[in-house]
């Protein structure tokens, strides 16, 4: 057995038993691929990583509230922290890195162009409160790009300011409930309609409204069954239901054929259509959502228009409303009067019932700007063809793998290649597995067992971003494990993976009987945590 060196304590112990014994190494470190322990066990308490001055004698004026406990933050020297997060920061899989299929996410290249746009002084260094005479032009970028969301879904309105698509589906769907509130039905119409295929959101913003929610069926096609819709819908006169949440693509990757259909029946028994706009990158330039009969939108700038996610930053998700929900738009609006840019933040300003306000200040800037830059640098003619190719590289996987992999679907897809694990049928071998092996090879795995109406689903989103010699060898990568798990070799060697990962899998049975939701120092017992008192 090898001795190694216990970073935490600061003494040798016996190797952890992250690698095998014969793989084991005295620091823990395996080749460049550095052990790290919590910030937490790092740190020593007293150490500081500035020089500060002894604080002055003060009278306590707290009344005996004084803290007498440690604080319980980590001592570190500078460049202890450095390491320690260049260090982390080494650990996390990125789309800078190689292809990342997450499906539903829109795991796209951010072009450069955009960062360098959104770092220019005039509108990294801007702050909210700033008078609105300094910020002209960052008022025009925001009323810039909401034209171009408007004409992209052909819509009248847009809400620029939800944080993200949820936070977008919340502020549609305030707009309906305002709607019927406004036309006296909020009490009659209880119900919200989406099908089982739904994005979990969905189904939470209707139900954190007060909404309750009614799940439709899919078809054998995977989309939405139109009979099992016009029951659901009841009769014109008396239906209960508020609103149908469609995501079109669908979560399947499939398009909704039907989606003219839906709309007229929805709009026919008095319903609302939300659109979940996720899926805009497959569609944007080709189809515009206000054709279709949608009545809101959430648009994920940070996934159609390239904006950093995955633990990236914030995002932004603004929501294009028809003229029947317009008047329930949130406020602020960005105003032109004459010759300048305003911001009217009463719902005075305008004739309605605005649903008030979603979120501090006008919406995520750097996100607004990054994403102008990403609409303006490609322009029309770019965006059709971004979506062109985020379709055809989708099909293209599809076609790649589907004689060894098993299409959830017939025909062909939109922007995600939708798998179910019948093809690992009798192999012993799980999604779950599956996506490991995938670590092995250096591939963070797709989206799996979403969406959850296809057994283990494979969830496959190679975006537009990909070249071809990426994505064949992604699809190579994936032919050799489908292979290897049919040929009847062990599923044990999956069952192991992933063996060249940080870490290996979980307990997955431990860490849900037993889970472990905080760090404490090991030689405290856990009345004297410091963090526990802190918290208290
Ligand atoms: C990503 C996603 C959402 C939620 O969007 P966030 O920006 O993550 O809040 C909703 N629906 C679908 C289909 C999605 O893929």
């Amino acid at each position: 057995m090898v001795q190694s060196f216990d970073r935490s304590q600061g003494r040798v112990g016996v190797a952890a038993a992250a690698a095998p014994a014969s793989e084991a190494t005295f620091t823990g470190n395996r080749g460049l691929q550095i052990e790290e322990p919590l910030i937490f066990e790092l740190g020593q308490s007293g150490r500081c990583g500035v020089d500060l001055p002894e604080p002055p004698k003060v009278k306590d004026r707290l009344n005996g509230l004084r803290r007498t406990g440690e604080i319980g933050l980590p001592g570190l020297s500078e460049p202890q922290v450095v390491q320690h997060y260049t260090r982390l920061s080494q650990k996390n899989y990125a789309i800078d890195m190689g292809v990342y299929s997450l499906g539903s996410c829109t795991m796209k290249h951010n072009p450069r162009l955009n960062e360098k746009v959104a770092r220019l002084p005039g509108i990294g260094d801007l702050h909210p409160l700033q008078p609105v005479s300094t910020v002209q032009g960052a008022l025009e970028v925001i009323d810039s790009l909401a034209h171009w969301l408007k004409t992209l879904t052909g819509m009248p309105a847009v809400a620029m300011s939800p944080a993200a698509g949820a936070h977008g589906e919340m502020c549609g769907m305030m707009a309906v409930a305002a709607a019927l509130e406004a036309k006296g039905e909020r009490g009659q119409r209880k119900v919200v309609l989406a099908p089982e295929s739904a994005h979990g959101t969905n189904p939470a913003t209707a139900a954190a409204l007060g909404f309750t929610v009614k799940p439709i069926p899919a078809n054998e096609r995977g989309r939405v069954d139109l009979l099992a819709l016009k029951a659901a819908l009841g009769p014109a006169n008396g239906s209960e239901v508020a609103a149908i949440m469609l995501t079109n693509p669908n979560t399947c990757g499939l398009f909704e054929n039907d989606i003219i259909e839906i709309a007229q029946a929805v709009h026919a028994a008095g319903a609302y259509f939300y659109c979940d706009g996720a899926n805009f990158n497959a569609i944007v330039g080709r189809v515009r959502p206000g054709d279709l009969g949608v009545d809101c939108m959430h648009i994920n700038l940070h996934k159609t228009f390239s904006t950093p996610h995955g633990g990236g930053g914030p995002g932004a998700g603004p929501v294009v409303l028809s003229a029947a929900l317009a008047s329930h738009a949130p406020y602020p609006w960005i105003v032109r009067d004459g010759e300048g840019w305003r911001i009217a933040e009463e719902g005075r300003e305008i004739a309605g019932t605005p649903i008030g306000r979603l979120k501090a200040f006008h919406g995520q800037m750097g996100m607004f700007t990054r994403a102008l830059a990403y609409i303006m640098s490609h322009g029309a003619d770019g965006l059709r063809q971004a979506s062109a190719d985020a379709v055809l590289s989708a099909n293209y996987v599809m076609a790649s793998l589907k004689d060894v992999m098993s299409p959830a679907f017939d025909g062909p897809c939109m922007h995600e290649a939708l798998f179910d694990d019948s093809f690992l049928k009798d192999t012993g071998v799980s999604t779950l597995d599956f996506a490991k092996a995938m670590i092995d090879e250096g591939y963070h795995p797709m989206t799996m067992y979403f969406p959850l109406v296809v057994h283990g689903a494979l969830l496959i989103e190679p975006t537009e971003s990909q070249a071809k010699e990426d994505l064949d060898l992604f699809i190579a990568a994936l032919r050799s494990l489908a292979e290897r798990a049919k040929g009847g070799q062990s599923a044990d060697a999956f069952k192991a993976a992933p063996r060249f990962a940080p870490r290996r899998r979980l307990d997955e049975t431990l860490a849900a009987r037993k889970p472990v939701l905080r760090w404490r120092p090991s030689n405290r017992p856990p009345e004297d945590d410091p963090l526990k008192q802190a918290a208290e």
